[in-house]
């Protein structure tokens, strides 16, 4: 049996039972599609539960209010992916009549769609043969066909649609075809593979020339960005601090933050530096220096570890618009800013 059936095969025999499988609706592989990129399916099924229970269809969606998206994607990161998820179901109920584009070169012009994404509902939903190329994809086809170009170039990328596009060609269900690549590439050939047991050990060219451990191949891992954040929660005596909101293309856009004072290495006392005494005086506010108190945690992302201190400090003067304790709640924070909060509510 070639391997293209065969990968089908196996696939149908051993595919997980999962919610988005449950049929074809393309708003949920939709959803799933979104939530699974840069998450695990356990962590990935939960928020997707959670999400098609106050989202069931794009109707409902549109309807919403970003905030409330934003609060379902909480601890999600990647908090472009929900903006994108809303703006891209407005656009199919404002200029689409309400219905799921129903081909790859309409799928791919949605807000936060790419080549990847397209693939996948394409070939899922309305059995179009467009091969996926994901983590999971790039791993098993370059193993099998011991290919040793970098996979995070754009080379080795094209290359691997390339064999993608020639396999999904010869069957006869390309949306069977993709999710067999990806589910084989997560529980067969995954990282740490177990070869002695995998259908394909007798073809893989990776494992018979003993390179499994080397392929895929990555280049020079990037070092990760460092950034040190000081938060600023100033407290009157009504128990009111000040709430921002995140407005510039950066990490979590639009979530709403602490005033923040972003500095090229970590503040020792906040209250010495010239930036924070202008924040002081824009704001009109004296500091208690007397119940100044900071807390510092590190934060990692992936391509950022970021140093966060929470500089803790007491005022006597009212802020004026501020937010009471009892009210953060309800606002939508990144998660280490949530988790200060929580401990600051005790
Ligand atoms: S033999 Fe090992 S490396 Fe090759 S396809 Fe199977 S699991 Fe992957």
């Amino acid at each position: 049996m070639s391997f293209e059936n065969q990968l089908v095969k196996w696939y149908i025999n051993n595919k997980r039972d999962l919610p988005w499988r449950e049929n074809k609706d393309p708003y949920r592989v939709w959803i799933s599609e979104i939530i699974l990129q840069q998450t695990r399916v356990v962590q990935g099924t939960k928020y997707y539960n959670k999400f098609i229970k106050k989202f069931p269809n794009i109707q409902s969606l549109a309807s919403s209010k970003e905030s409330e998206v934003l609060n379902i994607w909480k601890g999600l990161g990647y908090y472009n992916r929900a903006i994108n998820l809303h703006k891209s179901s407005q656009y199919i109920i404002s200029n689409l009549d309400g219905k799921f584009p129903e081909t790859y070169y309409d799928i791919i012009k949605l807000k936060g769609v790419g080549d990847y994404t397209a693939s996948a509902i394409s070939s899922i939903c309305f059995n179009e043969f467009n091969p996926v190329v994901d983590g999971n994809v790039l791993r098993l086809l370059s193993r099998y066909y011991g290919l040793k170009t970098p996979i995070d170039s754009l080379k080795a990328q094209r290359k691997i649609k390339e064999i993608g596009q020639k396999l999904i060609n010869k069957t006869n269900n390309p949306g069977d075809f993709n999710q067999a690549m990806m589910e084989f590439g997560s529980l067969v050939c995954s990282p740490f593979p177990d070869c002695e047991s995998c259908a394909f050990s007798s073809k893989c060219i990776a494992f018979n020339k003993k390179e499994v451990e080397i392929i895929p191949v990555k280049s020079k891992k990037k070092k990760s960005k460092e950034r040190f954040f000081n938060y600023i929660v100033c407290i009157d005596n009504n128990y009111n601090t000040m709430v921002n909101k995140r407005l510039s293309k950066d990490i979590w856009y639009k979530l709403n933050e602490f005033p923040l004072i972003e500095s090229k290495r970590e503040i020792k006392n906040i209250t010495t530096l010239p930036e924070f005494k202008e924040f002081t005086k824009s704001k009109s506010i004296v500091i208690n220096e007397e119940k100044y108190k900071k807390e510092r945690i590190k934060h990692i992302l992936s391509h950022q570890i970021l140093y966060i201190t929470f500089h803790h400090l007491s005022i006597d003067q009212d802020i004026s618009q501020g937010v009471h304790l009892s009210k953060l709640n309800k606002y939508n924070f990144p998660v280490p800013i949530t988790n200060f909060i929580n401990k600051l509510l005790i």
